[in-house]
């Protein structure tokens, strides 16, 4: 059995004591909400692949390709981001939700027009 480390050598919570060391930690359970993608709305724009915080979002061959859920937070930026609607949160408790493993599902809706340059997120 591993020899418990007491109070003086647990590090201070709150602290980044190394930077860049967020993939070594599986964080997508914390996750209440699973984001899904419909692949028949997505423009591949990848704006939701900028600002994730958490870069989750798979592109291959410059097209985004589902969601890396195992870092993934659910906190719903992409969802919002997204100029097209492609996004939905789902409860985790009901994920798959008819989606693949990597969050992709097809709808078989015609994609929406984008809306005027730069795209833009949804007003609440
Ligand atoms: S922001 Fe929306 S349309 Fe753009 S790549 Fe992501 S899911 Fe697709
Ligand atoms: S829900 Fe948040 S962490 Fe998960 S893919 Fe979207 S932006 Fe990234």
């Amino acid at each position: 059995m591993a020899e418990e480390r007491g109070w003086r050598e647990i590090p201070i919570g709150g602290l980044i004591l190394e930077a860049g060391n967020a993939e070594r930690y599986v964080t997508g359970g914390w996750r209440t909400y699973r984001p899904q993608v419909d692949k028949d709305v997505c423009i591949d724009c990848l704006q939701c692949w900028l600002l994730c915080p958490d870069m989750c979002i798979n592109v291959e061959d410059g097209r985004m390709t589902g969601y890396d859920y195992a870092h993934c937070k659910g906190c719903g930026i992409c969802e919002r981001i997204c100029p097209v609607h492609a996004i939905r949160m789902i409860l985790e408790s009901e994920a798959p939700g008819g989606a693949d493993e990597g969050g992709c599902w097809r709808s078989g809706k015609k994609r929406a027009p984008k809306k005027g340059a730069g795209g833009g997120g949804r007003t609440a």
